[in-house]
């Protein structure tokens, strides 16, 4: 162990894992913290209510018999109650965030500041219009950027995560077929997209059809071709793909789908390595979600919503759902009903039932003021090179199964480099906590064996990459000379260890009963 004399971790940065139990069971300053009701006693408050006073009882006899069974805390109770528990997560504002194919980057907190304008913030969504002409003006600009950045003709705003954009494009694309007496059901998926991408497909009543990766990570081109026919209904690609590469033939394969009849979906969710770089809609493409929380630096995951414009070529904008934003003499107006239709507007129905995540577009647009076109493709320019500094910084260590790259906004490695050592990607994603680091992506894509996806994103200065390679090599380094006692059961120093993540989705347990108590929350 190499402390220095101020009790830090010396600057060849070491400190030891060691088993030391503490009577207190905290460990440092983080503190192990039961359940809220778990920690509350009857008869305490934060607060001074006065007595209600009920005249009428109106609830036909359904009135609570029992108490609530609140947990009752003081004030400082709860603040401590939830400040120990955010303690215990990792968040982007707090260290590195490799988390491929997700885009966990900076959270400018000028986004922040507009976002808390109270004509934004206090917006609501039942207003009159009238009274919301500058919010509908901020999205029409947002539609605008969005458009001009992609070179698509149209955008449908409402859908609030990628996921759900894919299922708007899809819906988009099967009223089209609809609308020209079409049925073809069939629509092409790559072996590598992303699970949400089938699951799609399937949801908007598509059959789903897979086609392999060639041995180089990109999609094949050839058996892409051989599987169109006229049941083809639609293929979904993701452009740069899940292996961090761009697709050389996808406008081939583009122009293959529309010879064929058929439409081209793209998973724009890897948009932020090409923005301002490629228009998809040069690529041919019909449909692509872009999530302005990857590619525009909304807060995401546990940090907030998402949103999921999707852009529509020529061929699909008519079929776009409502709401549709209209600008004319009278200003702005969104039209949500078929009486109010356009010209040639066939909307398939709506997906949601507002308008979209408001917060999330003001924080979209202000990234993109702020950064402006050329800083737009600044960012993807060095996501891409950061993403390509990891890839060539690890790979004589970490094997790259695409390794002699380059590579776009991701750098993929798999698990040939732990053959024989007994340790798995899941215990050196494991062990990667114990260092400070959220884990990488694990097992996806899954066209390699054990997949490690990282993505730095271009918020890292290259020192933070800089020591995020050390320690990594350092790692690999380790288990390759035998020494895997940090891998085993990692992580070692977080408040959790391994958990049954399996058990944790499929049979969650979302309520607390109390042990022995009559008020149950039944
Ligand atoms: C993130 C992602 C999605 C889904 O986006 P959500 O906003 O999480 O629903 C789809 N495809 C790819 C490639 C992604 O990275």
């Amino acid at each position: 162990m190499t402390l220095n004399t101020q009790g830090r971790p010396s600057a060849a940065g070491t400190a030891e894992i060691r088993e030391l139990p503490t009577i207190s069971g905290d460990r440092g300053l983080d503190h192990e913290e039961p359940l809220i009701f778990e920690l509350g006693r009857k008869g305490v408050t934060g607060v001074d209510l006065p007595e209600t006073q009920v005249s009428q009882d109106r609830l036909g006899g359904q009135k609570r018999k029992a108490p609530i069974g609140l947990p009752g805390l003081s004030e400082p109770e709860v603040i401590r109650h939830y400040v120990r528990l955010s303690r215990m997560n990792y968040a982007i504002d707090s260290g590195l965030y490799p988390l491929g194919s997700c885009t966990m980057k900076h959270n400018p907190r000028l986004n922040e500041k507009m976002a808390r304008l109270p004509g934004f913030a206090d917006v609501h969504p039942l207003q009159p219009q009238k009274t919301i002409q500058g919010a509908l003006e901020l999205i029409s600009e947002l539609m605008r950027w969005l458009t001009v950045l992609t070179g698509m003709p149209a955008v449908a705003m409402s859908p609030k995560a990628g996921a759900h954009g894919e299922l708007c494009g899809m819906l988009t694309i099967r009223a089209a077929l609809e609308a020209r007496g079409d049925r073809r059901k069939r629509v092409l998926v790559p072996s590598s997209a992303h699970g949400t991408n089938p699951a799609t497909a399937a949801m908007a009543g598509f059959t789903v059809d897979e086609v392999p990766p060639k041995g180089d990570g990109h999609v094949d081109d050839e058996a892409l071709k051989a599987k169109l026919g006229p049941d083809v209904a639609a293929i979904m690609l993701t452009n740069p793909n899940t292996c961090g590469l761009f697709e050389p033939h996808i406008k081939e394969m583009a122009d293959a789908v529309h010879k064929a009849g058929g439409y081209f979906y793209c998973d724009g969710a890897n948009f932020n390595a090409i923005a301002g770089r490629v228009r998809p809609g040069d690529l041919g493409v019909d449909a692509m979600h872009i999530n302005l929380h990857k590619t525009f630096s909304t807060p995401h995951g546990g940090g907030g919503p998402g949103a999921g414009p999707v852009v529509l070529s020529k061929a699909l904008a008519p079929f776009a759902p409502l709401p549709l934003l209209v600008h004319d003499e009278k200003g702005f107006r969104l039209i949500e009903d078929r009486g109010d239709l356009p010209e040639g507007a066939k909307p398939f129905g709506r997906m949601c039932a507002f308008h979209g995540q408001m917060g999330m577009f003001v924080r979209a647009l202000a990234y993109m003021l702020s950064h402006g076109a050329d800083g737009i493709r600044q960012a993807s320019e060095d996501a891409v090179l950061s993403a390509n500094y990891i890839l060539a910084s690890l790979k004589d260590v970490m094997s790259a199964p695409f390794g002699e790259g380059p590579c776009m906004h991701e750098a993929l490695f798999d698990d040939t480099f732990l053959e024989e050592t007994g340790v798995t990607t899941l215990d050196f994603a494991k062990a990667m906590i114990d260092e400070g680091y959220h884990p990488m992506t694990m097992y996806f894509p899954l066209v390699v064996h054990g997949a490690m996806l990282i993505e730095p994103t271009e918020s890292e200065s290259k020192e933070s990459l800089d020591r995020f390679i050390h320690v990594l090599r350092t790692m690999a380094e380790e288990a390759k000379a035998g020494r895997t006692a940090r891998f085993e059961g990692a992580p070692h120093l977080a408040p959790r260890r391994r958990l049954d993540e399996t058990r944790a989705a499929r049979a969650p347990v979302l309520r607390w009963k109390p042990k022995g108590l009559p008020h149950a929350a039944e």
